[in-house]
């Protein structure tokens, strides 16, 4: 980090403010010009408040060299982190399908899916049992029951499976649970995070609402300085002004995060658009910009699906998307 101090500062307020991030653990080194001195700050810089920084009165400006996300930068970590889900392996060329219906409603509604996903070539089998509902009045999900429906649906299979938590209380039912899915809204429920840093899960951390790239990756940081790496991003679309869609699918996002992090990145196109006719397109474009992975909602019976019906594709719709997804890898290599 750089500080480029205000032409008429003193030396003692300079000293004094040498003094207080040397408190913090810094180096720092001072290079003095005709005009201008510049204080470079050598060390952990991720707990210097840079706003606070820019807020006294004798700094001109400041500027991070290194992001303040440390464990999932890619500069201490140049290779792209390839983690192993129960043997399906994502990152570094590995490319994982997950496809599932939004929420486990019934044991033949989860074992039929699970049963077409998988001859489709999925590679992880999703599905929500405590689901983040806008509305109270709603279908909150299945619970513990719907957990013990994927488990039996995992069994049958041999599909790992990937399902949401809300509250950090429920993680004892999530010991089956292959890959811990933190949604959207809980991207910022800091407490949950470190929570799922001490367990040893894959967790996957969907971008928030409203968030930046920087506050996902520093959300993540959460995750990982817990001590838990295995860790997935995944993109599912923003609020913006648009209102045909759902949301604003940010493709940019994932060559912007793969610039950014080792850590493997998906996309999930049914959120994305909230319209099934759009899911293929957009899981093709997510493909042909580099993404490690789709995350596709399937029901067997979408118009009558207790949660997203509109933008579930049915397995037939899925098992034509797959092909195409591994049309799209293959003209890339
Ligand atoms: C989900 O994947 O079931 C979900 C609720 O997604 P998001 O958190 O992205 O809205
Ligand atoms: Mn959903």
């Amino acid at each position: 980090m750089v500080a480029v101090l205000r032409r008429g500062t003193t030396l003692a307020q300079r000293e004094n403010l040498i003094h207080w991030f040397e408190d913090m653990g810094l180096k720092v080194h001072v290079s003095e010009g005709d005009y201008q001195c510049i204080l470079g700050l050598i060390g952990d810089t991720s707990k210097v408040d840079i706003d606070l920084l820019e807020g006294l009165s004798i700094i001109e400006s400041v500027k991070r060299i290194t992001e303040p996300f440390k464990n999932a930068n890619r500069q201490f970590h140049g290779e792209d982190s390839v983690l192993d889900i129960s043997g399906r392996k994502i990152g570094g060329g590995h490319f994982l399908m997950i496809a599932g219906p939004c929420s486990v409603e019934s044991e033949e509604q989860i074992i039929c899916v699970a049963n077409r996903v998988k001859a489709a070539g999925a590679d992880l089998l999703r599905g929500g049992a405590f689901k983040p509902r806008t509305s109270p009045y709603d279908f909150q999900g299945l619970h513990g029951d719907g957990l013990r429906l994927l488990s039996l649906a995992k069994k049958a299979t041999g599909l790992p499976i990937v399902t949401e938590i809300m509250n950090i209380n429920d993680l004892p039912l999530f010991e089956d649970v292959d890959v811990i899915q933190v949604g959207a809204r809980n991207m910022q429920n800091f407490d949950l995070l470190r929570e799922l840093g001490r367990t040893d899960k894959v967790i996957l951390v969907k971008r928030g609402l409203a968030n930046t790239l920087k506050e996902l990756l520093m959300s993540v940081e959460y995750v990982m300085s817990g001590g838990n790496e295995r860790v997935i991003l995944c993109e599912r679309g923003i609020r913006t002004f648009e209102t045909y869609t759902r949301n604003t699918l940010d493709l940019s996002a994932v060559p912007m995060l793969h610039e950014l992090t080792h850590l493997p990145v998906i996309v999930d196109p049914s959120h994305a658009t909230g319209k099934a006719r759009l899911v293929e397109p957009m899981a093709l474009a997510a493909a042909a910009a580099g993404a490690d992975g789709l995350m596709i909602e399937v029901h067997n019976d979408p118009p009558h699906a207790l949660c997203d019906g509109a933008q579930s594709l049915t397995p037939d719709q899925y098992d034509v998307l797959a092909g195409k997804v591994r049309k799209v890898r293959e003209a890339l290599q």
